[in-house]
């Protein structure tokens, strides 16, 4: 898939053209922004856990029947999404009261509500993203009637499924924002859930603690927002693509019959497959060649991974090179 030129670039993704009309790249940045861009920082690796966070859930979310933009993940930071046009409303589910509604209405914070509520806010950074009522959206044309009730239909869906599958790793979902977005489909109009659903548009409780795994650590100051955000990757099943803070060297047994079995550097030692001073030479030199190596293909925009597209993908002597 060529990346063509930026469309647009919003608070915490861009998006790009492809060479295919009706698809697009979206690219998730580190940039994190509250309380309508007054609060900004760049947080490194939340781009990454979002892109796959978010992966997961909507390919988990088109696999019970709910259609949207994900075409599939790219890479680390990008995946292939189809160009919708955006309904401008931001449609807000809240199971437990939190955030804005208790300041707006005197809630008490963490009151169970007795169903899903739907807030509708006009998608107007200059605005502040208002609280609107569903009779806005129809006297102002931001959405039909028609569409309106189908967006409610899927949301309560991705609420109930989602309910479960963060229950299911002991994460209790407070609320969280959607986007939809139109897209022709043989010549008729259908609407399909777009954007991204991940910590940073969640409130994502753990059951036990009430400790806070989402955008809050960050709003709030909080601090520790990517363990948090990896332990919610982690807790989904989602593990691989995590970023090691230094070069792990694993020993595997060369032993075809065994399966390459994986050994600790003690073995080698009590076996004599090699000696302290060979491992040592060994290690040193690992470290180079893997410190150019990442260079090098770093310099020709490849990197190794098994987080990417197979189509992108070149092995090269049994090495999984990723074209970015
Ligand atoms: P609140 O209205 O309480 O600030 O937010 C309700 C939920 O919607 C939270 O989960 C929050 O993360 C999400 N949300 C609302 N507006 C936005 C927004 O503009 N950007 C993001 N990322 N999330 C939002």
């Amino acid at each position: 898939m060529k990346k063509g030129k930026k469309i647009h670039e919003g608070k915490a993704k861009i998006i790009y053209a492809t060479h295919v009309k009706d698809l697009v790249i979206q690219y998730f940045k580190d940039d994190a922004t509250a309380f309508n861009n007054q609060k900004k920082s760049t947080i490194e690796g939340k781009g990454v856990l979002n892109n796959r966070i978010s992966e997961h859930i909507l390919s988990n979310l088109s696999q019970i029947g709910i259609k949207n933009h994900l075409v599939k993940r790219l890479n680390m930071r990008e995946q292939i999404i189809k160009l919708v046009e955006i309904i401008p409303i931001e449609f807000i589910v809240r199971n437990v009261a939190t955030g804005s509604i208790t300041k707006r209405l005197g809630i008490e914070d963490g009151t169970v509500l007795k169903e899903p509520l739907i807030e509708f806010c006009l998608k107007d950074d200059k605005l502040g993203d208002p609280l609107i009522a569903e009779q806005h959206i129809l006297a102002f044309y931001w959405a039909s009637k028609k569409e309106i009730d189908k967006v409610k239909k899927m949301i309560l869906r991705i609420n109930d499924f989602m309910i479960g599958m963060f229950r299911g790793v002991g994460i209790k979902l407070i609320d969280f924002k959607l986007e939809f977005g139109r897209l022709k489909v043989n010549g008729k109009e259908e609407v399909i859930l777009a954007d991204e659903i991940s910590p940073d548009t969640c409130r994502l409780w753990d059951s036990i603690t009430d400790k806070k795994l989402d955008k809050d650590r960050f709003r709030k100051d909080l601090g520790d927002l990517i363990p948090a955000y990896t332990e919610v990757a982690k807790r989904l099943g989602i593990e691989d693509g995590t970023v090691l803070k230094e070069p792990l060297i694993e020993f595997c047994l060369k032993d075809d019959k065994l399966g390459d079995p994986l050994i600790a550097e003690e073995h080698i030692l009590a076996f004599d497959w090699a000696s302290k001073k060979e491992i040592e030479k060994v290690k040193k030199m690992i470290l180079r060649i893997n410190d150019f190596m990442i260079g090098m293909f770093r310099g020709c925009l490849l990197y190794t991974s098994d987080a990417a597209d197979d189509s992108l993908r070149v092995d090269l002597v049994g090495r999984r090179i990723i074209k970015k």
